[in-house]
């Protein structure tokens, strides 16, 4: 099969093109570079079975391919908030032009959304049927709106026209590759602990997620792109923590003699967060297999390569 990936040099999307590309099909990975790194695909550049686009998915393109897991999208707060309307043309022109080609082709089409759709959630834990806490003017709203935009087009598109459709709702997604400056929490307190650095907790640290390693998830994924269900279907980890937790449990790992330190809470925080995979669980035979403490040790290895040698470093941010 001929899989395109969009924003495949990314965290999430490099993994499943290890993943697409080990199982022997032949992958498109399209990306504008924004967050994403060629480092992340560069052991793919030689095979003759992968090809890379430079390419911002804002602009329409032509292609010919037999599934799309559309995934481009920055997915850290402090890059989505760093140009909030790229963000929402990401979201809203480049899922239209990406189901357009879907349409055009006759592709089957993955969306990469998210448990931000349900914004601070008022259900604990939060079901594909929870409709949703967003506020539609605040600092998140690019990134949730968008994202909630992208899921009403697809669901558009396939009502309208027929296109194959999948969704995922993406819970918090931790593991190797992700960027030393990506302001998401796992990151921040591995590479403030190998730094030895205090680790930043945001409030007091009460506010929980679940986290989902990222092998799991990519698996997830594939489950869904290749059965029968169009979802929305939630994918993560319903292991929930607070964040005081996550940062004990890095400083324990890292460097017991880390300090942790409380920083202002970003406004719309998510008090809580956790998913319920009933859904995922029954119509994909899917579930996290990788446990937090696991997870976390393969992460701060990937981590402490390119913080404590100068040489990943320098790799790492090609
Ligand atoms: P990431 O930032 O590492 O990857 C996003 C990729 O998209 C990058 O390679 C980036 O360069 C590319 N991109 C961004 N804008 C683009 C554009 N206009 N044109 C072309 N390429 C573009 O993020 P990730 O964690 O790998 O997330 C991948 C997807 O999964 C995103 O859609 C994100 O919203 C979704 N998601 C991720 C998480 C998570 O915890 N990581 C949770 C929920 C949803
Ligand atoms: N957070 C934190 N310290 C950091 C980065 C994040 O305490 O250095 C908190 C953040 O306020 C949020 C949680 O960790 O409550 C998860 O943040 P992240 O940006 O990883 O994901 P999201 O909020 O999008 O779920």
């Amino acid at each position: 099969m001929r899989i395109l990936v969009t924003g495949g040099a990314g965290f999430i999307g490099s993994h499943l093109i290890d993943r697409l590309m080990a199982q022997g099909d032949e992958v498109i990975c399209l990306d504008n570079f924004f967050t994403g790194r060629k480092h992340n695909i560069l052991k793919w550049l030689d095979n003759p079975y992968f090809e890379l686009i430079r390419h911002d998915i804002t602009e329409p393109i032509k292609l010919e391919v037999d599934q799309i897991y559309h995934l481009a999208c920055p997915a850290s707060p402090i890059h989505y908030q760093y140009n909030p309307v790229k963000t929402i043309k990401t979201n809203v022109m480049g899922t239209l032009y990406m189901l357009g080609l879907a349409k055009r082709v006759k592709a089957r089409f993955l969306l990469a959304s998210t448990s931000e759709v349900y914004g601070d959630p008022e259900v604990h834990p939060q079901s594909e049927e929870y409709r949703g806490n967003v506020n539609p003017i605040g600092p998140r709203s690019c990134y949730d709106e968008g994202k909630r935009v992208a899921e009403t087009l697809a669901f558009d598109y396939h009502l309208q026209n027929n296109v194959e459709i999948r969704v995922a709702r993406i819970f918090n997604t931790y593991g190797p590759r992700m960027l030393e400056n990506d302001g998401r929490v796992v990151s921040n307190f591995v590479v403030q602990a190998l730094k030895g650095q205090p680790l930043t907790v945001y409030g007091d640290g009460s506010q929980t997620r679940s986290f989902c390693y990222v092998a799991d998830l990519v698996e997830g994924l594939i489950r869904l792109m290749n059965g029968e269900h169009t979802g929305p279907i939630n994918l993560g980890n319903p292991d929930e923590y607070t964040i005081l937790q996550l940062a004990q449990a890095v400083q324990n790992r890292v460097n017991p003699d880390a300090e942790i330190i409380f920083k202002p809470l970003p406004q719309d925080d998510p008090k809580r967060r956790q998913p319920d995979i009933t859904k995922a669980k029954t119509l994909l035979d899917w579930q996290p297999t990788i446990p937090l403490a696991e997870g976390l040790k393969l992460t701060i290895e990937d981590f402490r390569d390119r913080v404590t040698s100068p040489e990943g470093h320098h790799l790492a941010s090609v």
